[in-house]
């Protein structure tokens, strides 16, 4: 399957890789929005957040944006998680992945 974030999940494709867990991947954006843009990637491919039902994969992705927000130094300052879904969602890369961004104070709008 020719999908850019299977490629970088099996390190096929370069990235700056901060942080792995055993199902996921967290890269640095290649266009960061924020001093701190990283984005959680699943190693197995979901296209979008409403294709995958795997509770404990949920689970790992929310303990990896933590640990990878203490990393990057914004648990204290603060930080925002994110899933872009379907088009009217921002969606762009179809293989599940959530944002974190932080470093900057985020607008207070959602949208
Ligand atoms: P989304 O719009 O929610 O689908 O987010 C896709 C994100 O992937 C965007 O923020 C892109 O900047 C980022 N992105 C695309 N290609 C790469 C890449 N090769 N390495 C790192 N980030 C990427
Ligand atoms: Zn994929």
């Amino acid at each position: 399957m020719d999908c850019i974030f299977c490629r970088i999940a099996g390190k096929e494709i370069p990235s700056k890789v901060v942080h792995e867990t055993e199902n996921v991947l967290v890269i640095k954006d290649i266009d960061p929005q924020a001093p701190v843009h990283l984005l959680l990637i699943p190693k197995a491919h979901y296209p979008t957040l409403l294709d995958c039902d795997d509770t404990r994969l949920f689970g790992e992705i929310i303990e990896a944006a933590k640990d990878a927000a203490k990393k990057s130094g914004v648990d204290k300052s603060g930080f925002r998680l994110t899933v872009n879904t379907n088009e009217e969602g921002g969606q762009t890369v179809f293989h599940l992945h959530m944002h974190l961004l932080g470093g900057r104070a985020l607008a207070g709008k959602m949208g």
